[in-house]
Parts: C-alpha cells; structure tokens; sequence
C-alpha cells in the first residue's frame, strides 16, 4: 500500500512524462503536414477522436464521476485505447478531477484560471497545494489492485507502446499517438481554462459555485466533446451532459455511450 501511495505522490514525475509526451505529439503533427496525404490526415483526426471517445466516456464519466455501471471488457478498452493520449493512469486522472470538481474555481483548484495564467495552463503546469496530499478521493480505486498496478506502471507502457509502434513506422506512431496526444491536450486547455472563464458567448443556464460555462463555439469547435462544462459542473454525477439548456447542444459522449449501451458495454442509469 505505502508503495502505492508514495507513487501517487510523485505527481511532479508523472507531469513530465506527460509534457514529453505532448512535446512529442505536437513535433509529430506539425512534422504530418509536410509529409502525409489527405488519407493519413483523415486516418490522424479518426484516431484522435477515437481516444478522445474513451477519455471522455472511460475517465470522465465513468472513472472520475462514475455516473453508469461499466462491463469489465469496456475498463480495459478505455484503458487500452486511452494509452496512447498518455494522460496519467485512471487514479491519477481521476484524483485530480475530483479534486478539481470538489474545489472548482476556489485556491485550492488544480487547474483553474483563477490561479493559473494561461501561459502556466499551456506548460501544464499545476496548482498543487494540498492535493498531493490528498488520498481520500481515490478510495474507491485503492481496493483494487489492478489500478494501483496500472497506476505504478502506466508510464512505462505508454513508452513502451510508442517505442514499438515507432519502430514499426513513423506514419503509424504519428497517426496512432502524435494526433490523439494533441487533441486530448487542446480538449484538456479547452475545458479547464477557456470554460471557466467567460468566453465570447458563453451561456450559465445553472447557478453553481464556479466559473463553469457552456460555449456553443466551444461545443461545436470541439465535435461535442466539450464545450458543455456549466451543464457537467451543476450536476456531475450525470452521464449526459445535454441537458436541453440551449437549442444547440450537442454531445458526442452521450452517443458513444448510447452505442456502447445497445453493445452490452456499459449499463446507462
Ligand atoms: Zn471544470
Ligand atoms: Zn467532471
């Protein structure tokens, strides 16, 4: 256990391992736009909102706020096909999420514009405060040993899998992980910065208490894969997040689940 919980502390080394990972990912897709074809760029924006799918689905709604009752097949999809995004393992997400929903917008918000510039956001970096302290979160996660395995190792299997697929071929890694490695940042930049401010247009149709907006640009710039954010923060435990608030909403998860739901993956509330 003491293993474990020291690994969830080192929460500095695992930001690196994801810096790395999104320096990489941007050299490989601005490298894309010399050398792919119009295929492989449909094939790069597939992948990405592929692993956007499972992020969104697996460690938001379902790890983070556990909002329906997940088959053990759709736990290790999302794990699977989640990796090359390397975001952190489903323990590391999640704590931090939750930690973001349970101080929203105050001082001891992780990631939150009011204690963020956005330069800091860019680079990652973190308000840590007393969340590295912080285990009470993740109880849920720490009876289980195949987290706190994942949770240790994660790193390593995302390397592994970008050593083996680069080795294989370039175009391959950069279709497989560069794309998904800078949509997911950009969702993450996105979500945690531009819709806790008051961005042009923005809509609060709930009183909560933050900063969380609703942004049409941001919904439909996104494919409905954010945007959402006041909607998610007034009622998290929610696996939609379209609440019929705006004319316009549109949210791609509440699909992707619905799939999921008619394929036996997954048990909607
Ligand atoms: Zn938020
Ligand atoms: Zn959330």
């Amino acid at each position: 256990m003491i293993k474990y919980i020291k690994k969830i502390f080192q929460i500095k080394t695992d930001i690196l391992f994801v810096r790395m990972a999104t320096i990489i990912g941007h050299c490989g897709v601005v490298y894309s736009l010399f050398i792919f074809n119009s295929f492989n760029f449909l094939l790069g924006l597939l992948s990405a909102f592929i692993v956007a799918g499972f992020v969104d689905v697996g460690y938001h709604r379902f790890y983070s706020h556990r909002s329906f009752k997940a088959s053990k097949l759709f736990e290790i999809l999302t794990v699977i096909c989640a990796l090359p995004a390397a975001i952190g393992s489903p323990i590391g997400w999640s704590g931090l999420h939750r930690y973001h929903h349970k101080h929203s917008d105050t001082k001891e918000d992780p990631h939150s514009p009011n204690n963020l510039s956005l330069i800091e956001m860019l680079t990652l970096e973190y308000n840590y405060s007393k969340f590295e302290r912080t285990t009470f979160l993740i109880k849920d996660f720490l009876k289980d040993k195949w987290h706190k395995i994942l949770h240790v190792y994660y790193f390593d299997l995302v390397f592994l899998l970008y050593g083996f697929i680069l080795i294989i071929d370039v175009n391959a890694f950069i279709i497989i992980c560069c794309y998904p490695v800078v949509y997911n940042y950009w969702t993450y930049i996105v979500s945690n910065y531009f819709e806790h401010i008051n961005f042009p247009f923005y809509e609060q149709p709930y009183k909560t208490n933050d900063n969380s907006i609703n942004s049409i640009l941001l919904n439909w710039g996104t494919l409905g894969y954010t945007g959402l954010h006041n909607n998610h923060h007034a009622n998290p435990g929610s696996w939609r997040f379209d609440t019929g608030s705006s004319w316009w909403e549109f949210d791609s998860g509440r699909w992707i689940l619905t799939l999921f739901s008619k394929l036996k993956l997954v048990s909607l509330k």
